[in-house]
């Protein structure tokens, strides 16, 4: 199938043609494009009936509406989440929405401990210090994560596999998810409790959940009021679980002692590109980046050698098994999005 690829980087393309290469039954015509997908760039896809898309480029209905009318009937997520895609306007225009629903979840709850382990021992300020010949401790401070109590918002397959890490480390954990998961509670010193609990009682908080309407600023000012006094709040999710404007009033007051995201509610303009010469005009931004007590990476969670090599032979398989229209256990169903 000939397909376009919005957002394409050096890295996306050297996995997915090595992998296209390889694979007799993919053989795709991957046509590569650096923009990122939105309404002004949707004409590049003219003829192509396949669009290969990441999690920043946008499928708003209008979008997909020029994607279809230029011949496009399928959509090829690279990422698990899917909250990016006008799902109703899909279906009501033909195209199909595939995406990779797991792709090595070990790269990002690994990066999510290791954002835990950056904040609690302040290793970004070590780093800095010991490279400037100043090894003095005051300022670096940590404390054990071993006792703490950590909470788990979302128990699918990143974070089951984040909340195995955690109890590894010696840490009591509570968890709430929508959907209980019975192999959860099996880790010991876990169990699921309601949000509002599990909100008061944790010293750490993760989310991974998917961004839905439900979930979307489920951390606002009145969670937020909920939690323990110098919480560490962790997002490797999705920007918009967390109302920025109430985590930053939270870290003022002292109220959230940590806050490790790699995910970032208006990401879109900023993450995937170097801006390094740029005056970045998102204030929220730039003043989440002056706290002391934050740590932010840019969306590279998922970013390891496995996650893209996956990644890479699920999208092409998908692909292909759209082509011989068969039935693909990785479509996007509409009832996905509610
Ligand atoms: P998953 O579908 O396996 O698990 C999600 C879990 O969240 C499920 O157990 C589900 O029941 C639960 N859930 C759904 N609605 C909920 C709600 N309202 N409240 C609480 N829990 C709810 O997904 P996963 O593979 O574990 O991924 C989790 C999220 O991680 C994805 O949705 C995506 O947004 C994010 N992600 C981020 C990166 C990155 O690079 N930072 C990479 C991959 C995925």
């Amino acid at each position: 199938m000939k397909v376009a690829v919005f957002s394409t980087k050096a890295y996306d393309r050297q996995f997915l043609e090595t992998v296209n290469a390889v694979n007799a039954d993919f053989n795709h015509e991957l046509v590569f494009l650096e923009p990122q997908l939105n309404q002004q760039t949707a004409p590049l896809a003219m003829g192509c009936p396949g669009v290969c898309i990441f999690v920043n480029d946008g499928a708003d209905a209008k979008t997909l509406e020029i994607l279809a009318h230029n011949g496009t009937r399928l959509l090829a997520l690279r990422s698990a989440g899917f909250n990016h895609v006008d799902l109703q306007a899909a279906a009501k225009l033909g195209i199909k929405v595939v995406r990779v629903p797991a792709y090595s979840p070990y790269a990002v709850a690994e990066h999510t401990v290791g954002l835990i382990l950056m904040l609690n021992r302040k290793l970004y300020r070590a780093y800095n210090r010991v490279r400037d010949d100043n090894f003095a401790l005051d300022g670096l401070l940590g404390f054990d994560i071993h006792g703490c109590t950590v909470g788990v918002v979302g128990t699918g397959k990143i974070g089951m596999i984040f909340a195995q890490i955690m109890h590894g480390f010696g840490c009591s954990l509570l968890a709430y998810d929508a959907y209980p998961n019975p192999q959860f509670e099996k880790l010991g010193a876990s169990r699921y409790v309601q949000l509002d609990e599990l909100l008061e009682n944790c010293d750490i908080i993760s989310l991974h959940c998917p961004l839905t309407p439900e979930t979307y600023y489920l951390i606002d000012a009145d969670a937020i009021d909920q939690m323990k006094p110098g919480v560490m709040l962790i997002n490797t999710s999705r920007g918009a679980l967390i109302d920025t404007k109430a985590v930053i009033t939270g870290i003022k007051s002292g109220k959230i002692g940590y806050l490790g995201i790699d995910v970032y509610e208006q990401e879109e303009g900023l993450f995937f590109e170097d801006l390094s010469d740029s005056v970045i005009q998102d204030d929220d931004f730039q003043l989440l980046q002056s706290f002391p007590n934050v740590v932010i990476t840019a969306h590279q969670a998922f970013f390891t050698r496995e996650a893209l090599q996956s990644i890479a032979e699920t999208t092409l398989s998908n692909i292909t098994t759209c082509e011989q229209n068969k039935v693909c256990a990785n479509e996007v169903k509409l009832e996905d999005g509610k």
